[in-house]
């Protein structure tokens, strides 16, 4: 299960590298690293690309050590065990981040739903499927407005009740992705793109001045849709200085009895998300907001997703998938999006 997702991450890292290869000569440095449970690569243009890069990847380091729920030693899964904890800058700002998707999303986005995906083993990759009632009895707990932050630069503290715990699975490479663009930033880079396990965030131009072409990934990875098959990608945006983040429930999952159970929760039934999408693409230059929106329009269905785009269209674009391989993409990327298969684009 792990290894389905690590290869659909290869594959979408793969086509974004070969799509953004440097086109002039100028210092170009290159790091992989596997954080966050998938493979990310960093790469860098400019004088102090090796610095860096290095930095970066000390970064990605440093988040992963506070928001992974699966480390009893991190900030989260400290929080989850001792539900009250003084807690960094950056756990503050990532649990504030996730309050206001889960606003914005009426709850389709939620990290309370952790105990709800620990339930279908999809921490662990010792998957099941629950029974109803155990599904019930986690669902009580399911509810954002737990979560309880307060205080100021000099001291933060998080709380949570009992039996409630926080999983950052569906925000946490967005959040880290605009962290890695800031250092970017700080350093004075010329241009650089970072793919997080198929996340990817674009800073700048491609050296010479074009976009960054980045590639989204097929969602119908066993060819059952006759409108996607044999399509090497969905499509390809055309990016600079924004993030194109993708969900999918192809990304990972199992299959029991003949029915395949993805990674996607919906909050409101405590069962993957089954709202007739397969793939949501969010382009936006919020990547933390990217990443949180990507998951909740998956669980929100395509009706509501695009009402959402309707009211907030400055906000971000997005490219949704049905499960019978219908693509709608939303107006603000119509001029920047390519692809061979055929789109509807919603005005
Ligand atoms: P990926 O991490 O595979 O790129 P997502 O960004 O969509 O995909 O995040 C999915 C992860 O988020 C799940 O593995 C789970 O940990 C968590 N999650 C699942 N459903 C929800 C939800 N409704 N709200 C918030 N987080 C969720
Ligand atoms: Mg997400």
């Amino acid at each position: 299960m792990i290894g389905k997702k690590i290869m659909s991450c290869l594959l979408v890292a793969g086509v974004a590298l070969c799509l953004t290869a440097c086109e002039k000569a100028m210092p170009e440095v290159s790091k992989d690293v596997f954080a966050m449970d998938t493979f990310m690569n960093v790469r860098v243009y400019g004088e102090n690309a090796q610095e860096t890069a290095e930095r970066c990847v000390k970064e990605i380091e440093r988040l992963d050590g506070l928001f992974d729920a699966q480390d009893p030693g991190s900030e989260i899964g400290r929080l989850n065990s001792e539900k009250n904890i003084q807690i960094s800058a950056d756990t503050f700002d990532i649990i504030c981040r996730s309050g206001e998707v889960s606003e914005l999303t009426e709850g389709a986005f939620d990290i309370t739903v952790y105990p709800v995906v620990k339930l279908w083993g999809f921490t662990t990759g010792e998957n099941r499927v629950p029974a109803e009632d155990e599904i019930d009895d986690a669902l009580q707990f399911v509810d954002q407005s737990f979560v309880e932050i307060k205080g100021d630069a000099a001291d933060r503290t998080a709380s949570l009740p009992d039996n409630v715990e926080i999983g950052l699975g569906g925000i946490a490479k967005g959040y880290t992705s605009d962290r890695l663009i800031e250092i970017f930033r700080e350093e004075g880079v010329m241009s650089g793109i970072v793919s997080l396990g198929g996340n990817v965030a674009a800073y700048g131009t491609k050296p010479g001045g074009k976009p960054w072409r980045v590639a989204i990934e097929n969602p119908d990875v066993d060819s059952k849709i006759s409108a996607l098959k044999n399509a090497d990608y969905l499509g390809v945006v055309e990016v600079s200085d924004k993030s194109v983040i993708t969900s999918g429930g192809y990304e990972r999952f199992f299959e029991d009895d003949g029915v395949r159970y993805h990674h996607i929760i919906d909050p409101s039934t405590g069962y993957p998300a089954d709202s007739g999408l397969i793939s949501v693409s969010i382009i936006s230059e919020d990547g933390c907001l990217a990443d949180g929106l990507s998951t909740a329009l998956f669980v929100m269905g395509k009706d509501r997703a695009l009402s959402l785009w309707s009211e907030h269209r400055d906000m971000f674009d997005c490219i949704l998938v049905d499960d019978d391989g219908a693509v709608t993409i939303t107006d603000g990327i119509s001029d920047c999006f390519s692809s061979g298969l055929k789109y509807e684009i919603y005005r």
